[in-house]
C-alpha cells in the first residue's frame, strides 16, 4: 500500500455518460486535477429517454453542483389499468420524472469545456503502481494517477482487466419510445398521462410516464410520454432482430435508427391487439420505438490496481429497478468522498470505495433480476409456490409498489 497522496493527484475519467460526468464533477470538488475523455466526436444527446429520479441521484445531482430547477415532472399516482383502460389499482406514490437529456444538460455544465475532451476513444492503458498511462486512438496519451472506467455496460476497459464478466442475456427486451403530448389522443391522456402506468399481461410489462418535452419544457401541451413495453424473446429471434435493413448484424445491441421497419409494424399491430388503447394510441403516435436487449451483468471487482470500474462498467441493474443513473452516480459519490479523504492513501481509498460499493451494486443487481422474473415466470418458475415472493414480485400490487423504487437499498 501506498502512503502518499499527491498534492493534486489527478485522474483520467473515460466516458462521458452519466457515471462520467458524476465523477468529475464530484472528484474535481474532493481536490482532484480531473479530466473527462468521451469516444463520440459530438457532444451526447437523446441516451435513453425517461429516467426516473430518486432521493440518492437528487443528492449526487445537489452535491455536484447541477442545477436540478425544474428537473421533471412531479407525478403523485401509479395506477395499473385492465385491457379496456379502467383503474385495476392505484398507489400514492411521488416521483419525479425527467430525461435522459435533462440530466446531462445539468451534469455537463458542471465540468469546464477544458476538462471534457470529445473525439477521445481510449484503446490501451499502461499500468505502474503507482498510476496509469491512457493511450487514445487519435493518438494522445495522458498519465495520472488513477484511471476511471465509466465506459458502460461493454467496457472495453473491464474487458482489459477482467475479460471473464460479460454481458449475459436475460431473455426479454424492451421497446421504448416517446410521444409528444399534444399528439395523443385525448382518452388516452385523460387515463394515463399524468400517471406511472402500468399494463401487467401474463409475461409481459408495459408501463408510461410524462417526462419534460425535448427543450425540456414541463408547461401541460409540451412534455412527452415515456413509452416501454418489455417483451420476451428467444435468443434465436433477438439475432434476427439485431439484423439491420442492410443485413448487417450488430451484436448485442442494435443502433435506435437502424431498426428495422417490419419489427416495429409488427410492435404497432401487436400493441392494437393486445393492449388497452391507452397505450396502443400512445404508441401509434410515436413514429421510431426502439428495442434494446436486456442483459445481467456483475463484475465481483470494481478496482484493477489503479483503475476503478463505476456505473455500468461495474455492474447493471436491469431497468425495472430505474436506478442505473442513480447507481452510478452514488459510485461516484462513494469513490469521490474517498479519494478526497487525504488521512487515506489512493490505494486504501480504493479499496474502501470498492467494499461498500459491491454491497449496494449486488443488491441492486439481484433486485433488477428479481423484478424481471414476471416476464418469464411459468407454473414451474422457482418461486411460484412461495406465496410471499410471489405477493412481493408477482402480484399487480407488488409490481406498483417495487417498480423503479430505491425503497430496497433501506436494507442496508
Ligand atoms: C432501457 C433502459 C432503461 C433505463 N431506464 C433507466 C431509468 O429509468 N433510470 C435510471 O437511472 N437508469 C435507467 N437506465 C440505466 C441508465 O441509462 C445507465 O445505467 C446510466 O446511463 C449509467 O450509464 P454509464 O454512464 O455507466 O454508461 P453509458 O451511459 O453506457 O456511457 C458510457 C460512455 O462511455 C463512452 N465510451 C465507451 N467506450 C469508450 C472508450 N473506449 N473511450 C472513450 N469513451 C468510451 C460511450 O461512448 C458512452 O458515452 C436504463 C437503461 C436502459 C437500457
Amino acid at each position: 500500500m501506498h502512503s502518499t497522496h499527491p498534492a493534486r493527484p489527478r485522474a483520467l475519467v473515460i466516458g462521458a455518460s452519466m457515471a462520467g460526468l458524476f465523477a468529475t464533477a464530484l472528484l474535481h470538488k474532493a481536490g482532484w486535477s480531473v479530466d473527462l475523455f468521451e469516444r463520440s466526436d459530438v457532444e451526447l444527446f437523446g441516451r435513453g429517454a425517461g429516467i426516473v429520479t430518486h432521493g440518492e441521484l437528487l443528492d449526487a445531482l445537489v452535491e455536484s453542483g447541477a442545477d436540478i430547477e425544474r428537473l421533471g415532472v412531479a407525478i403523485k399516482d401509479r395506477i395499473a389499468i385492465d385491457q379496456s383502460d379502467n383503474v385495476l389499482e392505484h398507489l400514492d406514490y411521488h416521483q419525479i420524472v425527467t430525461s435522459w437529456d435533462r440530466l446531462h444538460q445539468s451534469m455537463r455544465a458542471t465540468i469546464p469545456d477544458g476538462h471534457h475532451h470529445l473525439g477521445c476513444n481510449l484503446v490501451s492503458i499502461d499500468q505502474r503502481d503507482d498510476g496509469v498511462t491512457a493511450h487514445f486512438s487519435n493518438g494522445r496519451q495522458e498519465h495520472a494517477d488513477l484511471l476511471i472506467a465509466a465506459d458502460g455496460y461493454r467496457s472495453g476497459i473491464r474487458g482489459m482487466v477482467m475479460p471473464s464478466v460479460q454481458p449475459i442475456y436475460a431473455g426479454y427486451v424492451i421497446w421504448r419510445g416517446v410521444a409528444d403530448e399534444a399528439a395523443i389522443p385525448a382518452s388516452a391522456r385523460d387515463t394515463i398521462f399524468d400517471k406511472f402506468a402500468f399494463f401487467l399481461p401474463p409475461n409481459n410489462k408495459i408501463i408510461g410516464y410524462p417526462i419534460p418535452g425535448l427543450d425540456h419544457a414541463l408547461d401541460v401541451g409540451r412534455r412527452r410520454y415515456n413509452w416501454v413495453w418489455y417483451r420476451p424473446v428467444a435468443p434465436r429471434t433477438l439475432e434476427t432482430m439485431l439484423v439491420d435493413e442492410q443485413g448487417n448484424h450488430h451484436p448485442v445491441s442494435i443502433p435506435p435508427p437502424l431498426v428495422r421497419q417490419e419489427l416495429i409494424d409488427e410492435l404497432k399491430d401487436a400493441a392494437r391487439r393486445q393492449l388497452p388503447p391507452s397505450f396502443s394510441d400512445t404508441l401509434a403516435v410515436i413514429e421510431r420505438p426502439f428495442f434494446t436487449p436486456i442483459y445481467d451483468l456483475f463484475s465481483p471487482k470494481m478496482v484493477f490496481g489503479r483503475i476503478a470500474l463505476i456505473g455500468d462498467a461495474a455492474s447493471v441493474g436491469r431497468p425495472h429497478i430505474g436506478m442505473g443513473v442513480a447507481k452510478a452516480a452514488s459510485d461516484a459519490q462513494v469513490l469521490a468522498h474517498a479519494l478526497g479523504n487525504r488521512a487515506l492513501s489512493i490505494d486504501d481509498a480504493l479499496a474502501h470505495f470498492e467494499k461498500e460499493r459491491l454491497v449496494e451494486g449486488r443488491m441492486a443487481f439481484e433486485r433488477g433480476r428479481t423484478l424481471g422474473e414476471y416476464l418469464l415466470a411459468n407454473e414451474a418458475s422457482e418461486h411460484a409456490a412461495d406465496d410471499a415472493h410471489w405477493r412481493e414480485f408477482h402480484s399487480v400490487t407488488g409490481i406498483l409498489r417495487n417498480t423503479a423504487s430505491s425503497d430496497f437499498l433501506k436494507a442496508l
